[in-house]
């Protein structure tokens, strides 16, 4: 059987790329034991456009819009983010605004929202009072989709959500106290996280945590010990992300993660959560450590990569996986990813020979484009 690590060498994008080979190894012997199935693999991207159906057609921001309800403002300031990550987001500081930014949205195209906010000093985004128009919403439009960023949250703010209509509940969950206290600034614990999901699990709501890979200033800490959370709490599916420090302060800055740790952790993933979706998030950093990062997570067997490196669909077909595509962009995928996890039928199956070739094409255009010299003239 030929070695993965020449199955990779062999894709041109992945040409320069350094794999781990000791890793790369470990995951085929795992494939092997387990008779070598690798399954199947879900891109979501929008580079598929030729792909979509009418149904999936109209990817683009305006389908998936994130709406906050703290416009760009957030008390707790972590160190990774400094509430950067609201700063595109669609303000609607009232129930009211709300109402109408929702109405304004599906007129333009839209499916569904992320709903989020700044956190206050407990680590909780304060909905309470947006508990009837999300009601409100929910009934004027049954399709809609509300994937809510929950925080942290306790039994009767779980149950308040359910019973508000929202359709899916994703919170990041932290398996260590240092990484609490040190980039949170929070005064609460890794009880109340798993606390949480507990409540969240409890309840009728699609529950899809995130883990953020190398969230204690670029290292890895506490993510296997909330890969134990989530083990033990079973949600519908598990997201993936790797931390992008953009916004850290220069007095706490964020190494980037060795995308070498991060693809040790995904076979401990994938080995956790054998039965439940495990997908790669768009968030994650870019250049080789993404196609470094992608390569293993196509090796380890998680079941989707939101806007993957060049390469990847080849590989994923090189190495036997069953590939198929959700034409949608990150903000879609995002949705996808929590809303559209039934399983087998989820995106769809392309000709793989076909997109391989194109992707080639085009990511031959891209090199030759950049060795092209620049010449300043003055
Ligand atoms: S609580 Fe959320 S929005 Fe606020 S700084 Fe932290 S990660 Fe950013």
């Amino acid at each position: 059987m030929t070695d993965w690590l020449d199955i990779a060498g062999a894709v041109e994008p992945l040409d320069g790329i350094a794999l781990d080979a000791g890793l790369a190894a470990a995951m085929q012997r795992h494939c092997s034991a387990s008779h070598g199935d690798v399954g199947r693999i879900n891109f979501y991207t929008p580079t598929f456009k030729a792909y979509a159906t009418s149904e999936l057609a109209g990817c683009g921001k305006s389908a998936w819009p994130a709406v906050s309800i703290t416009g760009g403002e957030c008390q707790l300031q972590c160190d990774h983010c400094k509430a950067k990550i609201l700063e595109p987001m669609i303000p609607a500081r009232t129930p009211d605004e709300l109402w109408r930014v929702v109405n304004r949205e599906i007129e333009r195209g839209a499916r569904g929202m992320l709903l989020s906010g700044g956190s206050n000093l407990r680590g909780e985004v304060e909905y309470d009072a947006f508990y009837p128009a999300i009601r409100r919403i929910k009934q004027a439009f049954p399709a809609f989709k509300i994937a809510l960023h929950t925080a942290l949250v306790d039994r009767d703010t779980a149950l308040s959500m359910e019973d508000a209509g929202i359709d899916a509940a994703m919170m990041d969950v932290i398996g260590s106290q240092d990484t609490i206290t040190q980039v949170y600034h929070l005064r609460r614990s890794v009880d109340d996280f798993e606390r949480s999901l507990e409540s969240l699990v409890a309840t009728s709501l699609k529950v899809v945590p995130h883990i953020v890979i190398g969230l204690h200033y670029g290292r890895l800490l506490g993510e296997w010990n909330a890969l134990e959370i989530v083990r033990r709490q079973r949600p519908a599916a598990l997201v993936l992300v790797v931390v992008m420090p953009f916004y850290a302060p220069q007095n706490r800055s964020f190494a980037t993660p060795d995308p070498h740790q991060v693809g040790r952790f995904f076979p401990d993933a994938r080995g956790a959560l054998p039965d439940i979706p495990l997908l790669l998030g768009c968030a994650r950093p870019a250049g080789a450590v993404k196609a470094q990062i992608d390569a293993y997570a196509v090796m380890a067997g998680l079941n989707g990569i939101a806007h993957p490196a060049d390469g990847m669909i080849e590989l994923a077909a090189r190495l036997g996986r069953e590939v198929r595509v959700t034409p949608a962009c990150c903000s879609i995928a995002l949705g996808d990813e929590v809303l559209a996890l039934h399983g087998a039928e989820s995106g769809i199956s392309i000709d793989v020979q076909e997109v391989i070739e194109r992707e080639r094409n085009q990511w031959r255009a891209r090199r030759a484009l950049a060795q092209i010299p620049v010449v300043a003239r003055f």
